[in-house]
This record gives structure tokens, sequence and C-alpha cells, in this order.
């Protein structure tokens, strides 16, 4: 999966929930190769908005290699109605990956089920979802990709906190997952650099952004690289060392900054501080 097109931000993916608020996806992936961006990463209801085929067509026509597809995952259940959707839904998410040959499927693996305050049973099901659909993702050609979420996420959104977590899992399942570092969930944590080395040729994505202090959203107050306290450079370094040498996918949830700005200049500054502080 390494870079290969020239230009300063050949090694730059958007993540499309960067400007989501101002354009639809149809937009954002000519401005990617207007902004000599290389790589993307759509969102589900984004393609869903303009059509798988259309999104396909679009892609491919820009020739932008697809860094992920966000996302499937959302494991845990309390129902039998609950987990036959979240098969369907992953089911679905694996075709798209497929069609649009996606490096990988990102999976937020979910929080607690409904009106649990059980964790490891949470766990347990994310574990026995992972076994049940990695076969069929392995048969679509799909590479799935675990991103653990900050703890702060661990009751809504992902029961898995650590890369030490889902190299466990990686460990458990075998061939066909691996995991996505993405550097606001991860950066605090004391195991990092171990646990990226163990990771190694697992690395399937690098999501890149900053943390700001102080936070005053747990999921809409993303900040820009360069404006918070993460040394992206050192994480950077790390799965380089690992042997990522993959695309940085940009990703920022940010509600009262950057979703308001003109999105030319979001991407304006994103590929700037790519080059200065990534
Ligand atoms: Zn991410």
């Amino acid at each position: 999966m390494s870079v290969t097109l020239d230009g300063p931000l050949a090694g730059l993916s958007l993540n499309t929930a960067t400007v989501r608020e101002q354009w639809t996806l149809a937009e954002i992936i000519p401005a990617c190769r207007r902004f000599g961006i290389t790589g993307v990463a759509p969102w589900r209801d984004q393609i869903a908005h303009i059509g798988l085929d259309e999104t396909e067509r679009l892609i491919k026509g820009e020739d932008l290699t697809v860094t992920g597809v966000c996302r499937g995952g959302m494991f845990t259940w309390s129902t039998d109605a609950e987990r036959q959707a979240m098969f369907d839904s992953n089911r679905t998410a694996i075709d798209e990956a497929a069609t649009l040959d996606a490096q990988c499927l990102v999976l937020v693996v979910g929080g607690l089920a409904p009106g649990s305050k059980d964790m490891p049973a949470a766990r347990e099901q994310v574990a026995e979802a992972l076994a049940t659909l990695l076969p069929e993702a392995r048969a679509a050609g799909v590479t799935l990709a675990i991103e653990p979420l900050h703890p702060m996420y661990a009751a809504d959104r992902a029961c898995v906190n650590t890369l030490g977590q889902a190299n466990d899992l990686c460990d458990m399942l075998g061939d066909g997952i691996g995991v996505a570092v993405d550097i606001y969930h991860v950066w605090w944590d004391p195991a990092l650099a171990t646990e990226i080395a163990r990771a190694g040729d697992r690395i399937l994505g690098l999501h890149v952004c900053d943390w700001l202090v102080p936070t005053t959203d747990l999921l809409l107050d993303r900040g820009m690289m360069g404006d918070g306290v993460i040394d992206i450079p050192a994480i950077r370094a790390m799965v380089e060392k690992a042997g990522y040498d993959g695309h940085a996918e940009v990703e920022i949830f940010s509600a009262e900054t950057w979703w308001k700005k003109p999105p030319e200049e979001v991407l304006r500054i994103c590929g700037e501080r790519y080059c200065s502080v990534v």
C-alpha cells in the first residue's frame, strides 16, 4: 500500500468527515485531486447519499486510493433483531469496501450493548462478531481494520480502547485483519511504542488530527494537526519503523471550527500542516 504518486501531498488522504458539513462526496472527491491529495476515506452515509456506483465512478475517475471505508462495526447487541441488523449492516459494508477497492474496512467495534453494564460481555460479542465476519471479508478480498478508540468512548462507541487489545484480537483471529492507528485515540497510551512495534505489518492506516487543550466536546472538537499536544512526527516515526508506508489520513470532526470554514481553506491548511507538522 505504499504511496507512489508525486507531489507534496501525495502521501495525504482525506477522511471525508473533515469537510462533510460543507461538501457532498461528489464535491469532495474531485477537490482531493485538485489539491494534490491522492487518497480518500469516505463514510458510508456519504456513499449512500450519492450512491455506491457514482462513488466508485468518481473515485476511479480521479485515480484516488481508498485508504479506508468508514465504517463497519458496532458489534454489540441486546436483542436478536439488533444482532441480525448488525450483521446485515456489516455485510453491506464489506461489499462496499470491495467495490471501492478499499485498503481496509475501518471497524469501530461498539460500546456496551443497549441497557447493559457488562463490559466483558461487550468485548466477547465483539470477538464473536469478528470471528464470524472475517472469513466473509477474506472471501470478498476485504481487509478489516480494528480502530481502537480513546477510553472516553467505551460506553457508547468502542470497547476496544488500546492497540494492545486490538493486537490481541488480531493474534486470535489470524490473517485478513489488522489495526487502524488513529493518533487521536492512542497518543496517551504508555504502551504505544511497544504495541505499534507489535502490530508491525498489521498496521493498515494512520489517522491524524490533534488533541486540543481543553477539549470542549467528546466527539466533535478534534484539532487541526499542529494545534494541539500530540507529538505527531514521533508517532508517525513509530508506525514507519514498524513498516507502514501508506498514507496519513486526516480526520477532523470539528463542529465549531473546521466544519464552519470554507472547505477549500480547510483542505489548504490540511495540506500545509501535513507538510509542516505530520
Ligand atoms: Zn480514525
